[in-house]
């Protein structure tokens, strides 16, 4: 891509109102447009991100055989009215709406409901689990407080995956599948190390906990326990002496800590499948509930904390698989050259943003440590007389000269 056909600009500040860093740092370098507080439109590089990240999620959740589809932002009352949902009080950020004719309806800020709906139409025995669906959507919810950028949306990017089986046990191997899966998740985002599973509340039907997945931060909005060795940590929320002795932890062995939640994973027992009337015929031909767990991924929240948690005083810094470029080329004034290392790059597959403008050295510097890209490439005639390219990692200071040749060597 050449910067100079990229419509976005970077910008010397981010809108007066914007407080979080991640966002601040993401409006500069031009990956997103802030509509209004909580709601965030994707500019080509921002959603080059998000698309990469996706894929991370996609492919892991395709790895324990989840299939995806897409559900609906419209929901119809009636569905909510059978598990009791409609009109509590306990959900008190739902967008609802309504037709011409009057008919309410929600706007999708999770989908327990449609989806056991969806499937009731295929799911009849014992023979169709364990089975898993799952999509990638944006949710809908009406946020008190959307002061964090990425980290809270109003409209906000969401995997949510929806498992059901046969019984409890096989709902347990499910279920572990799936916590297994978020791990690599977030070890693949480079969040692994900072990212404890953590025991939370297990919300309204069941009086089991749920596993949230806190990473560690100071923006963090959560209080949590964190017992580094075994590394699990525990929600604020539900600590208590009769907790803890529940879940084998001991008090002095937790250090408090903030947190951000980039998951959550439930089990719903059969609270849903039998509100909805679903249940599944077992090989005596016996009526038997399905057990159902469900599993969120925050996804654009996790681009809100690889920005704020990785950036340092210069701007973004992306790790190599979710950066939306590989490789920042930027020409200063020996044009022949440049080309021609871009077009060696391109044809080799690499994806390059090629810096072609007509501006400074330094604007041209500062602007590829806001963008973030890892690796930057520099052609100058300092670099061509040393003989070659000036390369350096966008997270070390230290820069080296080498040929194309060689670069093309390291890099693939
Ligand atoms: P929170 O406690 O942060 O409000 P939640 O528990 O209501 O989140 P879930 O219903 O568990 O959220 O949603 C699954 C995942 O979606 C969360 O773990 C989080 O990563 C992400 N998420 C939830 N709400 C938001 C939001 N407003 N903006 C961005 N991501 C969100
Ligand atoms: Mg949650």
């Amino acid at each position: 891509m050449r910067q100079s056909q990229l419509f976005t600009r970077t910008q010397k500040n981010a809108p007066a109102d914007e407080v979080a860093m991640n966002a601040q740092l993401l409006i500069r370098a031009g990956f997103i447009h802030k509509e209004m507080a909580g709601v965030y439109a994707y500019m080509p590089m921002g959603l080059r991100v998000l698309e990469n990240i996706k894929k991370i999620v996609r492919e892991e959740m395709n790895g324990v055989g989840g299939q995806e589809v897409m559900m609906t932002t419209l929901q119809p009352k009636e569905i909510w009215e059978k598990t009791d949902r409609w009109d509590d009080a306990k959900v008190d950020n739902w967008f609802k709406t309504k037709l011409v004719n009057g008919t309410e309806l929600g706007v999708g800020l999770t989908h327990e409901e449609p989806i056991v709906d969806a499937i009731s139409n295929y799911l009849s025995s014992y023979k169709d689990m364990p089975f898993s669906v799952y999509q990638i959507q944006n949710k809908f919810r009406n946020e008190k407080r959307a002061k964090s950028g990425l980290l809270r949306g109003r409209e906000f990017l969401m995997k949510d995956m929806y498992t059901f089986s046969r019984n409890q046990r096989e709902h347990e191997q499910e279920y572990e599948k799936i916590v297994a899966a978020y791990h690599r998740v977030y070890d693949r985002l480079g969040l692994g190390e900072i990212t404890y599973r953590t025991y939370a509340d297990g919300g309204i039907f069941t009086p089991r906990f749920s596993d949230e997945f806190q990473t560690l931060t100071e923006v963090g909005e959560d209080t949590i326990y964190v017992d580094e060795k075994k590394r699990v940590a525990i929600n604020e929320e539900i600590l208590s002496d009769e907790n803890l002795e529940k879940l084998g932890l001991k008090k002095e062995d937790l250090v408090q800590k903030k947190g951000v939640e980039v998951g959550n994973t439930f089990h719903l027992e059969s609270k849903y499948t039998d509100a909805l009337d679903l249940y599944y015929n077992d090989e005596n031909g016996e009526k038997q509930s399905i057990i159902m767990g469900c599993y969120g991924i925050g996804v654009s929240r996790l681009m809100g904390v690889v920005a704020e948690l990785f950036a340092d005083e210069k701007g973004l810094v992306w790790p190599e698989n979710i950066a939306p470029y590989s490789v920042h080329l930027l020409n200063l004034g020996q044009d022949e050259e440049a080309e021609k290392i871009y077009n060696d790059l391109t044809s080799k597959g690499i994806e390059v943003l090629f810096d072609d403008r007509e501006a400074s050295a330094g604007e041209k510097f500062a602007d590829s440590d806001l963008i973030g890209i890892p690796t930057r490439l520099v052609v100058s005639k300092k670099s061509l007389a040393a003989g070659g390219i000036e390369v350096k990692k966008r997270s070390e200071s230290e820069s080296s000269i080498v040929t194309v040749n060689e670069f093309l060597a390291q890099i693939g």
